[in-house]
This record gives structure tokens, sequence and C-alpha cells, in this order.
């Protein structure tokens, strides 16, 4: 992500801030223009949700906020701090869509973007009915316990997994929302089978499969994560929110002058997946290592092998028709 400044004094300023902390001004994120200015019209999410996106449109909600359908009861406080944190996570995830250029309809019905923001429910009879976070039909659906810190990071252990976040999520959900409309009977299907696999097979057999046995031994030679093993959607999805990891990575690395000096381009609108991994690849380097000298696991545990690259390759093709200058800055 870029860097931000307050218009009124040029302290620094963060993505998720409503004030400057040195001058005091109300500051607020206008989507077009990927910058901070002084608030005219806040969304109306701003006090439930913490949004300090601003509407220009006459709507009561931002191009962010107005996507969703159903958020948790906020009589309960625990719910609204989850939900907080979720819809910082999903202005972080719209920033990268608005960067590219994706198209983000809004409605009710397909092919609307709708999200669900959802607590476990008990049921009369006492039994738990969970809530799945998945997408089906360009409806995205978040458990909001997912926006505990413990919560999801018991889950992350249980699950074996070594990266699981609130933006992780929902950059993998989004993917499969692209998936049916950049993929799916398109002129892609055969770049996409050749690459990924054939997605006519059995999903829900898929899944049961990889959750019986665990992905197969040497999924680290075809796949980003141990998940993306278990069908080609969902290794499309991680792919997708992968690539959207480096390229947002890339682009504040390099707001902050991290880098290979002389190396630098709009990853948002990079020629090819290449030259982001070769940007990328010292910068996580270097980051895991500042993470371990303060005995911090690895920002970035992953690691890239041929077939992935050609994957994240696919994906930079899908998108790059969307862009045009006027999906914000290159890189400050
Ligand atoms: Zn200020
Ligand atoms: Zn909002
Ligand atoms: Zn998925």
């Amino acid at each position: 992500m870029k860097r931000f400044s307050c218009p009124s004094c040029g302290n620094e300023v963060h993505f998720d801030n409503a004030a400057c902390v040195v001058c005091g001004s109300a500051l607020g994120y206008l989507p077009s223009a990927f910058d901070m200015v002084t608030p005219v019209h806040p969304c109306a999410n701003a006090e439930p949700a913490g949004c300090n996106w601003l509407v220009e449109d006459g709507e009561l909600f931002c191009a962010a906020c107005r996507h969703n359908r159903t958020v948790p009861d906020l009589s309960n406080d625990e719910n609204r701090t989850r939900w907080a944190a979720i819809e910082l996570a999903k202005r972080q995830l719209f920033y990268s869509l608005h960067r590219w250029g994706l198209p983000t309809p809004v409605g009710d019905a397909p092919p609307a973007l709708v999200f669900d923001f959802l607590a476990d429910e008990i049921a009369k009879d006492g039994s738990a009915k969970p809530v799945l976070t998945g997408h089906a039909n360009g409806l995205i659906t978040l458990n909001i316990a997912e926006g505990d810190d413990a919560e999801r990071e018991a889950r992350r252990a249980a699950m074996g997994e070594p990266y699981r976040t609130l933006v992780g999520h929902l950059r993998h959900e989004i993917g499969h929302f692209y998936w049916d409309r950049l993929v799916r009977d398109s002129a892609q299907t055969d770049r996409f089978r050749a690459l990924f696999g054939d997605e006519r097979a059995d999903y829900g057999e898929a899944l049961k499969r990889h959750y019986e046995n665990g992905p197969p031994a040497d999924w680290r030679q075809n796949h980003i994560t141990a998940y993306a093993a278990a069908h080609p959607w969902e290794d499309f999805a991680e792919t997708w929110a992968h690539w959207t990891h480096m390229v947002d990575g890339l682009e504040t690395a390099w707001a902050y002058d991290m880098g290979q000096p002389g190396v630098r381009f709009d990853p948002y609108g990079a020629p090819d997946a290449q030259s982001v991994i070769d940007a990328w690849v010292p910068v996580s380097i270097a980051v895991n290592a500042i993470n371990r000298s303060l005995g911090q696991p690895d920002l970035y545990p992953f690691v890239l092998s041929a077939p992935v690259m050609d994957k994240l390759d696919f994906i930079r093709d899908l998108i790059a028709p969307h862009r045009s200058t006027t999906n914000g800055p290159t890189t400050n």
C-alpha cells in the first residue's frame, strides 16, 4: 500500500486513521483519490465499524461498506470489535481491487459482490450451528469469530497453517468471486486447467479427502499452500490471495524505500509476475530476518516453486486488462 500524510500538517498517518495524532485534524480516506483528505461525507459505518472511508456519490455507505448484506448483532460488544477488525481488512482488500480497476458490482443478486458477516448460532436444542467461511455465487460469508485474535490463532494452530489473517481470508474468497467472473466460461478455461487442474473434479469429495488425508506429500512443488492442493478452485483462490499479498507488500516496501535500488515500477501494473517476484523475494527475506531478530515468526512463510510462479503469471494476466492509468498513483 502507498504511504499517507495528514493534509493539514504533513505528519505520516495510517490507512485506518480517522484523525491525525499530531495536529488532531479529522481525516478520511477518499477512494477515488487513493488518499487521506479532510472528511466531508463520512461513511454511515464510521461510528459502528470505525470505517474512515468517505462517500462521494450521495450514498449512505462507502465503496467498501455498501457491499454488506448482513452484519452481526451490534448490541453485543464482542461482535462489534470483531466486525470492526474485519471491516478494516475489507477496506485493505478494496484498496487493491480499486488499484487494479477490477469490477465490484453493487446489488443484492448476482453478479453483485455481497458480504455476510455472521456469528455462530446456538440452535434451540443447544447444538451449535457453525458459520462456514466461503464464497457462493457472489456472496462472501465470513464467520466473525475470525475477527478475534485468540480464536483465529487457535484455528491457525489446529489447521497447522503458517499464516492466517483476516485480509488473507478476504483475498482468498474474492479469488473465488473473480474466478466466476474472469475464468468460468471464458477463453481462459484451457490455460486455467493446464495450470491448476480440471475444476470439474468433484469439489465435495476433494475437500473431504483433503480434511481426512491431508495434502499430498509433495504439495510444495506445485502449490503455494497445503490447502491449495485440495481442489483447482482452492488453488486458484489461494494463488490469487498470494498475488495480492505480494503486490501490496511490494508497494508498501517501495513506499518506505526498501528493496533493491534502481528497481521500481507500480507493482499493481506489473508487466509480468516475474518482475514482482524478483523484487519481492529479497524484501521478504529481509523482513523475515527482522522478524526473527525480534523473536517473531516469519512475516512471509512461503516458498515459490516454478509451477506457482506460472500460476501467478496467469492471475496477473487476468487482472491486467482492467488496469488503467486512473487506478491510483504510481508508488510514492
Ligand atoms: Zn496533522
Ligand atoms: Zn465504510
Ligand atoms: Zn476457498
